[in-house]
């Protein structure tokens, strides 16, 4: 099809009738509207728009136009290991990635990974991944990180870390300087942040790498809050030497004091919440619920696909649901009842969307309005029993829709996926070298250590006593079990 093939190089692209969600204002929704995009940015959004000679019209009706989605902190390399660790708390996580065997990852090991989680991002609508890559222990390393983010027509943010080193140390090695200096090169689809965690010592450790940072002109991006990890400590160590700053991602933040809050809040910060991640490894209690309260702004996530998918459609569903889960608890524990939802759908929509733009100091991402960057996700899949009734186009975002559903992506105005199917991306590819990836990190570690890896041990789960006999009224007998 011509059309595919010619739809990256610069044309115009009309699409056509859809159900637009501006992100701009609340909760608007602008029916039967069309968007043009020509270069890299939205040029028109509006009813009857006449389409140039030569624009790739897409039908959008019956579909939901919306910003692309932006996740704002991804450990992309361990997308090789997809779906490993399952079964995993962040006790096993850490054992086999910091401790043990985290150390195995050779440069194409971490190519592999960030081509596979770049292409599933795009195939889900994620327009903007956050690169969490603290798996960076040589410079070779970030080098086949940004390689393999260049190779896949995304918007990416490398956030540059190195878990079997001290933050102090590789921000100070020349070859880490040069490689700021080589590869990072303002390029509006490669930003760049840095990425390690605080992790209480009073000495603080960490300032030399913020000064770095700093100096550097970028953010920083730090796990907080994480039970077990990082602490109040932490953010009143990053408080007192003035590191925090309103460019700082928090990460998680999930176990965190009031006081630690109200700092993030009075210094300007935002939370990327992972709820899936918070819910199963054990970060804290997803914190959305008293973010809001404490009036901090929230970006999404998801973490790491070695448990779940890079899909924000199930990070909005499973937001909505923890948040909505402690507000129905904490009232219960009073003795009340919730009667009217705090947290909206069409908010969770915003911070997929929005959230993950400010957060990133990107006010060019994030809303589907003229002169904004052309970063869009039709929702669309007319053989799809889900994909009508379109009532409320916000909940049907949150709660109905799935990345089969994301019909057409545009990043910076080429079209990356189109009629359900990935253009310019070569996924036999990726899948060769995670294949390779993954066999050569199974014999490092033997078929042993591999399945151990794989399936923690089981608690003893006892079945508690209970009072009652049992009664089958179906039959004359009763049995105590
Ligand atoms: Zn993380």
């Amino acid at each position: 099809m011509s059309e595919r093939n010619e739809a990256g190089a610069g044309r115009p692209v009309l699409l056509r009738g859809g159900t637009v969600l501006p992100m701009e204002g609340a909760r608007t929704v602008l029916e039967d509207t069309d968007v043009l995009v020509t270069g890299d940015r939205i040029a028109e959004v509006g009813p009857g728009l006449r389409a140039p000679d030569d624009a790739l019209v897409i039908d959008a009706t019956g579909g939901i136009v919306m910003p692309g989605m932006i996740d704002t902190h991804r450990h992309m390399w361990q997308t090789a290991l997809r779906g490993y660790g399952a079964d995993w708390t962040l006790t096993q996580y850490f054992v086999w990635f910091y401790l043990e065997h985290g150390k195995l990852f050779r440069p194409q090991d971490v190519h592999a990974g960030n081509v596979l989680a770049a292409i599933e991002a795009l195939d889900a609508g994620v327009t903007t991944v956050v690169d969490w890559s603290h798996g960076l222990r040589t410079v070779e390393h970030a080098d086949a990180a940004v390689d393999a983010l260049r190779s896949v027509p995304g918007r990416y943010v490398l956030a540059y870390g190195n878990i079997q080193q001290p933050p102090a140390e590789w921000t100070a090695a020349p070859e880490f300087r040069d490689f700021v200096r080589r590869r990072i090169t303002g390029d509006d689809l490669l930003g760049f942040q840095l990425a390690f965690d605080v992790l209480g010592d009073p000495a603080f450790p960490e300032r030399a790498a913020f000064e770095v940072a700093r100096e550097l002109g970028v953010a920083v991006t730090t796990h907080a809050g994480v039970w077990g990890a990082t602490s109040d400590e932490g953010i009143r160590l990053m408080h007192e030497h003035g590191f925090m700053t309103p460019e700082t991602i928090y990460v998680h933040a999930a176990s965190l004091s009031a006081d630690s809050y109200h700092r993030i809040a009075a210094t300007g910060g935002s939370v990327s919440v992972s709820t899936e991640s918070e819910q199963s490894a054990g970060q804290g209690y997803p914190p959305t619920w008293a973010l809001r309260a404490h009036g901090i702004p929230v970006s999404l996530s998801m973490d790491t696909s070695v448990w779940w998918s890079g899909d924000l459609f199930s990070a909005m569903r499973a937001t909505l649901g923890a948040d909505r889960s402690r507000e129905h608890l904490e009232a219960h524990a009073n003795g009340d009842t919730v009667t009217h939802a705090g947290l909206r759908a069409d908010q969770v929509v915003e911070w997929a969307t929005r959230g993950g733009a400010r957060a990133l100091g990107r006010d060019d991402l994030g809303v589907v309005a003229a002169g904004r960057k052309a970063d869009l996700v039709l929702i669309k899949n007319d053989r799809s029993p889900v994909s009508f009734p379109v009532l409320n186009p916000f909940g049907h975002v949150a709660f109905q829709a799935q990345r089969g559903d994301v019909h057409t992506v545009l990043v910076n105005g080429r079209v990356v996926k189109h009629e359900h199917e990935l253009v310019g991306v070569d996924l036999a590819a990726a899948r060769r070298q995670v294949e390779d990836t993954v066999a050569y990190l199974r014999a490092e570690m033997g078929e042993e250590a591999w399945r151990q890896g794989m399936n923690p041990d089981i608690p003893e789960t006892k079945i508690l006593d209970n009072p009652y006999t049992y009664t089958d009224y179906r039959s004359d007998a009763t049995h105590r079990l």
